[in-house]
This record gives C-alpha cells, sequence and structure tokens, in this order.
C-alpha cells in the first residue's frame, strides 16, 4: 500500500512537471504548406516570442528566419524531417539581428544554402551577428520547387534593412520585424529605427500588396490580416 501511494505521488510530480513544461520550439500550421515556427528567449525575466516561417516544396524545405534561441536549430531541422520527411534546402534573412540570423552559420555548416540582402549581410559583419553564405542586391524571385516568392525592400523601418517576403499565390506576406502584431501596445525595441521612414515603407507595401491574406509579423499573434495598418497606427502615436 505504501509503494502504490508512493508511485501515486510520483505520478502526480511527474504530470505537475509536464504542465510547467513549455515548448522551446512551437510549430502551428499556415495554410497549404506554409508553418510558422516561433523560438522564445528570456526578455526581462519574461519568455518572448520570435515568429519564423517555413515552406515544404517537393524540392525541399525554405526557411524563412532561423530559431532566435540557438538551442533549437537542430530540434528544428530534427521536426521538419520527421514531420515532412524533407530536409531544408535554403533559408533566407530578413534583416540582420540575431533573432532572424543566429542560426545562419549553423545552417550553413548542414550544407543549406543561406542567403540575405547584401545590406543584411554587411550590417552582419558591421553588428558582429552570423551571416548568410548567399546575398542579393536587388529585389530578388526564387523559384524552388513548385513554389514561387519575392523578396522586397521598401525602405528603413525596424532596421535600415528590413525586407519583406511575398508569396503571391497565397497573397502571404512574411513582414518580419518590420511588422508589428496586433497584440502589442509598443514598437518594441527601436533603437536602430528609422521612425520616420518606417509609414513611408509601411504604406508602399500595402500599395504593392494590396491584397493580403495572411501578415505574419516578426513577433507575438497573427490572427488577423491587420499588421501593416496596426503598425501604421502605432507609428502615428508614437511620431
Ligand atoms: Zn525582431
Amino acid at each position: 500500500m505504501k509503494k502504490i501511494i508512493f508511485n501515486v505521488c510520483l505520478l502526480f510530480v511527474n504530470i505537475s512537471l509536464f504542465a510547467q513544461e513549455k515548448s522551446p520550439l512551437h510549430i502551428q500550421h499556415l495554410t497549404d504548406n506554409f508553418y510558422v515556427y516561433t523560438t522564445y528567449k528570456d526578455f526581462n525575466g519574461t519568455e518572448f516570442p520570435s515568429n519564423s516561417m517555413y515552406l515544404v516544396t517537393q524540392n525541399g524545405v525554405v526557411l524563412f528566419d532561423t530559431p532566435w534561441d540557438n538551442t533549437q536549430f537542430q530540434p528544428l531541422l530534427d521536426s521538419i524531417y520527421s514531420k515532412h520527411n524533407k530536409k531544408v534546402v535554403l533559408a533566407i534573412a530578413t534583416h540582420y539581428h540575431d533573432d532572424r540570423t543566429a542560426g545562419l552559420e549553423f545552417l550553413r555548416q548542414n550544407r543549406i544554402k543561406t542567403y540575405s540582402s547584401q545590406l543584411t549581410y554587411d550590417l552582419c559583419e558591421k553588428h558582429n551577428e552570423k551571416q548568410a553564405a548567399f546575398s542579393f542586391v536587388n529585389d530578388t524571385t526564387f523559384n524552388v520547387g513548385n513554389y514561387k516568392f519575392e523578396t522586397y525592400y521598401a525602405g528603413e523601418g525596424h532596421t535600415k534593412d528590413n525586407i519583406v517576403i511575398w508569396f503571391d499565390d497565397y497573397q502571404i506576406l512574411y513582414g518580419g520585424c518590420l511588422v508589428k502584431s496586433t497584440q502589442v501596445e509598443n514598437l518594441g525595441n527601436v533603437t536602430d529605427a528609422n521612425l520616420e521612414e518606417w509609414p513611408l515603407s509601411i504604406e508602399k507595401i500595402m500599395k504593392k500588396y494590396a491584397n493580403r491574406k495572411f501578415v505574419i509579423p516578426g513577433h507575438f499573434g497573427w490572427s488577423n490580416n491587420k499588421g501593416l495598418e496596426y503598425t501604421l497606427k502605432l507609428l502615428m502615436q508614437n511620431n
């Protein structure tokens, strides 16, 4: 009887431990073969989420930005392989901060082709962040498997170099940190931001990609497609 009580207690401890444990890598299906993945870093004692995305094609998986949490590089590749039975072949970083670039060197070592704009490449070097192996100077269209997407640099905003990625067939705007989630109350980290130019960049994107079904911000939720409008509102309040 004593043993049974002990076992029951042990079970209870295990369950409560399990309930407290939060997954450090969170993968959510977006639409079609698109997935948003989130990793976390401690920020003033609270877990701060960072969103990235991946796309599964017949020719392999494409990452849009790397995990922020450097313990999740290998778990991400493992999760993708076990979920889709496909390897990651390409990765594109959307600006030079480490929530976009931390995994670039790891990915490169794993024979994944890593890309950023030339501007991002140069800023990574200047600020001692991990760099991509390849860079592009102008807005570039990528074709991978049966998917097509384009990079777009609208101007400065959250950083000098922030680009967005557009998937025309699915009307997905991957905004990165240029776009704020409607869940947040402020512009977040603006240390490297250009607050004068940021609204103009947002307006250019809104005009270029007028029909947006999904808008993915760099941090927090994307439950609606109003990220650009909301970022503009936050910028107007700020200026
Ligand atoms: Zn960010």
